[in-house]
């Protein structure tokens, strides 16, 4: 027996069948739904992000407090090229980029590193054709989002300035600054990290000094 109801829902189930395991799919429409997967994750770590990992939102009342309040429509989920996992836009739209993330906690550290950029071109006028500028802003947006495993200590209550983490944040420092268009070479963007390394690793604003 096989009704026209049974029919439809047979055909509902082969297509759901089929978007699960991409078969009987084209390439173009596997790669379609493989996007529109990732993009509704990160729509909803997003979400989740925002609204209860604790320094997502500690970052977002600071940001209120400066004048520069991050609306969740200004926090953008798109594909991007793989080499980057996010990008901050100084007239205030952040993309996380929606294939690159294996975990939320991936996610929350990438948010973080691009909010304190945010932060930094709210509070403090940053050029970033300057590459001191934006060598500092990478040395603190390395240092505490937890790119570096920063704040996962902060969270046990106390911070080691290991040697591992200072070397952590200044390679990926580096590696951003160079990447900057107004960069001419590695010697350079070494340099800048280098000359503004103190003052920049110890200005953990807007959180709290950890001693
Ligand atoms: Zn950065």
């Amino acid at each position: 027996m096989n009704t026209n109801e049974d029919d439809r829902s047979f055909q509902r189930w082969l297509k759901k069948a089929a978007r699960i395991t991409g078969l009987g799919l084209s390439t173009e429409e596997r790669q379609r739904n493989l996007e529109e997967q990732k993009h509704a994750r990160c729509e909803q770590w997003k979400a989740e992000l925002l609204s209860y990992s604790p320094k997502v939102v500690f970052m977002l009342k600071h940001l209120r407090l400066s004048g520069c309040a991050v609306p969740p429509s200004n926090v953008i989920c798109a594909p991007c090229d793989l080499t980057r996992s996010g990008g901050f836009h100084p007239a205030g739209a952040i993309v996380l980029c929606q294939g690159h993330f294996g975990s939320k906690k991936h996610m929350e550290d990438t948010l973080i590193h691009e909010l304190v950029h945010m932060y930094d071109h709210c509070k403090f006028n940053v050029d970033w054709q300057n590459l001191r500028h934006h060598a500092c802003s990478e040395i603190r947006a390395n240092s505490l989002s937890g790119d570096c495993r920063y704040m996962r200590e902060v969270g046990r209550g106390y911070v080691s300035f290991s040697k591992q983490h200072q070397a952590c944040v200044r390679r990926r420092a580096i590696l951003s600054v160079r990447a900057n268009p107004a960069c001419p070479d590695a010697a350079s963007a070494e340099r800048a990290v280098n000359e503004v390394w103190e003052s920049c690793f110890s200005d953990t604003r807007p959180f709290d000094e950890i001693y």
